[in-house]
C-alpha cells in the first residue's frame, strides 16, 4: 500500500500527490493527515513554511468536502496575499483527480468585484487574507453559516501582523464550526489564547525546531561596523558570483533604498515591499522565479510564503528582531535536498543573538570574515576562466574566422592575449577594490582570517549611508505596557512610533511581557521618545517610560540640543 493511501487518503488524492512525485509523507503529514480526516478533531500543528504543511491540511479539507453542496464549507486564512495565491495554487494541483471541488484565494489589492463573481458561483473552498476576508463578509459576500472547517496558517504571523480582531471575529462568527486547525510556526502567548479561547482539546503535533531543509543550510555571519553594512553587502554578492537570492531588510525604506543603489551600480535586483501594487508585485515575483532576476530585496511581510526553487542565498541585511523570523528568512534556501547559505551582517552588539539563534535551531553558526577586496576580485576571475573554458563552441563557424584570430594574435603570447580578456571582463572590478578597506570589525576573531589592521575607514564606495546612525548605539528604554494592554509587537510598535513621531529605523529590539516591554532605541532619539511618552494615558493609566539602565535625566535642554543636531547629520545620502 502507498504510504499516503496508508494515511487514510482516497485514490484521487494519492494519484495526484503521485502525479507531483511525492513518494513519502513529511512528519507534518504524518501526524496530521490521519488526525484531521476525521473532521471533528481540533488541531494545532506547529510547523514553518517548507515543512509540507499546505499538504498536511490541504489534503483532508479535500476528502471532507462534500463536492455536491455549493456553498463554503472550508476557509484557509493567511496572512499574506502571496501565501494565499501559493495555498490556493497548491491546492488546485492536489485537487486535479477531484470532480465538483472549487477554490478561490481571496485578498486585498486584486479586483473585489471579481472575486464576489467567483465566490457567487458556488465555491467550496476559500483561502482568504483577514482584511479582505472581513471586507466580504460585510458585504455579505461570504456566508460563514455553513462554514465546517477553519484553517489559520501562519497563525503567529497574523498575530504579529495586527490581525488579531479579524480572527477572532471569524472565529466567533462561523458558528457551525466542526473543526479548527491551527498552524504556526511558533506559540507565544497569543496564538495560544486562540486556542484556548476557540479549540476544543485540541490534537498538539509539533514538527522539529527546524525547517526539513535546514540540515542543508549553512549560516554565516559577519561582524561589521553598522556604516559599513551597504558596502559588505555589495561584497557578499560580488564574491559570490553564480549567487541567486533573497536579501531581507527590515524595512521598506531600507529595501527600496539599497535595490535603487545597486541597480544604479549595475546590479541585477529589484525591490518586493508593501508598497508595490499587486501588479508590480507579480512582475518582481515573475522575473524573480524565471531566473531572469537574480536578486530580490525585501521584507519580511513582502516575502512571507515565497516558495522559490533554488534559491542559493539568504541574506540578512540585518539581524530580524524577532528570532523566529530568521528560521522563516532562512528557509527559502536549502529546499528540497539542495544546500544553502544563510548570510547575515551583523554588529558586535547583536553577538548574543548569534548564541540564541545558535540555541533555537540547533545549528552552529560560522563567523566569516568580510572578503577583502582581492579576495573578491580572484573570487571573480575563477569565475570567469570557469564560464570561459565551458563557453558553448558547438554552433558558429569558428573554423572560418579561426585563421584570422590566429594571424591577428601572432605576435602576442598566449600570456598577454588572457590578460587582455581578462581587463576587459574586469577594469571596473580591479578599479573599484584597488584600494578596498577592511570591512571587518576587528576586535572579534573570524574563522577564516584575523584582519591586520585596524583601519575603519570607509572603503572605495565612500557615501556616508542612513545606516552609519546604529554606529553611535542604542541605550534600552523600560515601558509600563505589555500584552496585557493588549498590544503586540506591531501595533506597540506603532503606537509608541505615533506618539513620538519617530521612524521605525531608530528602533531595535522590542521585549514584550506581560505586564511591561523594554525598547531599544538610537541614543540620540531617546530623549524624545520618553519627552512623548512617559506620563501620556493609555486605557486611563498612566504611561511611565524610562531609561532601563539608569541615568537619565529628563527634559533636559541639553538633550534636546542633542536630538536636533543628530538631525541635521541623518540627512540620507
Ligand atoms: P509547504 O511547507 O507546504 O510550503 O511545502 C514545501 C514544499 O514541499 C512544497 O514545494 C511542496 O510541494 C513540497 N512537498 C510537500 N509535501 C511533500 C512530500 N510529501 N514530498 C516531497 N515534497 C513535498
Amino acid at each position: 500500500m502507498n504510504a499516503f493511501e496508508a494515511l487514510g487518503l482516497n485514490e484521487q488524492l494519492v494519484q495526484a500527490i503521485a502525479d507531483l512525485g511525492f513518494e513519502t509523507p513529511t512528519p507534518v503529514q504524518e501526524k496530521a493527515i490521519p488526525v484531521l480526516l476525521s473532521g471533528t478533531t481540533d488541531f494545532i500543528g506547529l510547523a514553518q513554511t517548507g515543512t509540507g504543511k499546505t499538504a498536511a491540511f490541504g489534503l483532508p479539507l479535500l476528502q471532507l468536502i462534500e463536492p455536491t453542496e455549493r456553498h463554503a464549507q472550508a476557509l484557509i486564512v493567511c496572512p499574506t496575499r502571496e501565501l494565499c495565491l501559493q495555498i490556493t495554487n497548491d491546492i488546485e494541483t492536489y485537487k486535479k483527480h477531484c470532480r465538483g471541488i472549487f477554490t478561490e484565494a481571496v485578498y486585498g489589492g486584486a479586483s473585489i468585484m471579481m472575486q464576489i463573481r467567483n465566490l457567487k458561483k458556488g465555491v467550496q473552498i476559500v483561502v482568504a487574507t483577514p482584511g479582505r476576508l472581513i471586507d466580504l463578509i460585510e458585504r455579505k459576500a461570504i456566508d460563514l453559516q455553513k462554514v465546517k472547517y477553519v484553517v489559520l496558517d501562519e497563525a503567529d504571523e497574523m498575530l504579529n501582523m495586527g490581525f488579531r480582531d479579524d480572527i477572532d471575529f471569524v472565529l466567533k462568527n462561523t458558528i457551525n464550526r466542526e473543526s479548527t486547525w491551527l498552524f504556526s510556526a511558533t506559540m507565544p502567548p497569543e496564538v495560544r489564547a486562540i486556542s484556548k479561547n476557540y479549540m476544543d482539546n485540541p490534537k498538539e503535533v509539533t514538527v522539529g525546531k527546524k525547517n526539513s531543509g535546514n540540515v542543508n543550510i549553512d549560516h554565516q555571519y559577519f561582524i561589521v561596523p553598522a556604516q559599513f553594512r551597504y558596502e559588505a553587502l555589495k561584497r557578499l554578492i560580488d564574491f559570490n558570483p553564480g549567487m541567486y537570492g533573497i536579501i531581507f531588510t527590515r524595512t521598506k525604506a531600507d529595501a527600496q533604498e539599497i535595490s535603487e543603489r545597486l541597480a544604479k551600480a549595475g546590479y541585477d535586483i529589484e525591490a518586493l515591499h508593501g508598497d508595490l501594487t499587486q501588479q508590480q508585485r507579480d512582475k518582481v515575483m515573475g522575473r524573480f522565479r524565471s531566473k531572469s532576476l537574480q536578486l530580490l530585496i525585501a521584507t519580511d511581510v513582502a516575502a512571507r510564503g515565497i516558495d522559490v526553487d533554488g534559491i542559493t542565498h539568504v541574506i540578512n541585511f540585518e539581524l530580524p528582531d524577532d528570532m523566529e523570523v530568521y528560521t522563516h528568512r532562512s528557509g527559502r534556501t536549502g529546499r528540497a535536498g539542495k544546500t544553502g547559505i544563510c548570510l547575515s551582517i551583523c554588529h558586535s552588539r547583536e553577538s548574543y543573538k548569534i548564541r540564541t539563534l545558535e540555541k533555537m535551531i540547533n545549528s552552529k553558526f560560522h563567523k566569516v570574515d568580510v572578503p577583502s577586496g582581492k579576495e573578491v576580485c580572484r573570487k571573480q576571475f575563477f569565475h570567469f576562466m570557469d564560464k570561459l573554458m565551458q563557453a558553448d563552441l558547438s554552433h558558429g563557424d569558428y573554423e572560418t574566422y579561426l585563421p584570422d584570430l590566429v594571424s591577428k594574435f601572432s605576435d602576442i603570447s598566449k600570456e598577454e592575449v588572457l590578460q587582455r580578456v581578462a581587463a576587459l571582463e574586469f577594469n571596473h572590478f580591479l578599479k573599484y577594490y584597488e584600494n578596498a578597506e577592511d570591512l571587518n570589525r576587528n576586535d572579534v576573531r573570524g574563522d577564516r582570517r584575523i584582519p591586520e589592521r585596524n583601519d575603519m575607514r570607509a572603503g572605495p564606495d565612500r557615501e556616508r549611508s542612513s545606516y552609519t546612525r546604529r554606529d553611535s548605539g542604542y541605550t534600552r528604554l523600560f515601558v509600563n505596557l505589555g500584552t496585557k494592554d493588549g498590544f503586540y509587537k506591531a501595533s506597540f510598535l506603532q503606537f509608541i512610533l505615533d506618539e513620538s513621531d519617530l521612524k521605525k529605523e531608530v528602533l531595535g529590539k522590542i521585549d514584550m511581557r506581560e505586564m511591561n516591554s523594554w525598547v531599544e532605541i538610537d541614543k540620540a532619539e531617546a530623549t524624545r521618545m520618553i519627552n512623548a511618552i512617559d506620563g501620556k494615558r493609555y486605557n486611563n493609566r498612566i504611561i511611565r517610560m524610562n531609561e532601563a539602565d539608569g541615568g537619565f535625566k529628563r527634559p533636559a535642554d541639553e538633550g534636546r540640543k542633542r536630538i536636533y543636531a543628530s538631525k541635521e547629520k541623518r540627512s540620507f545620502r
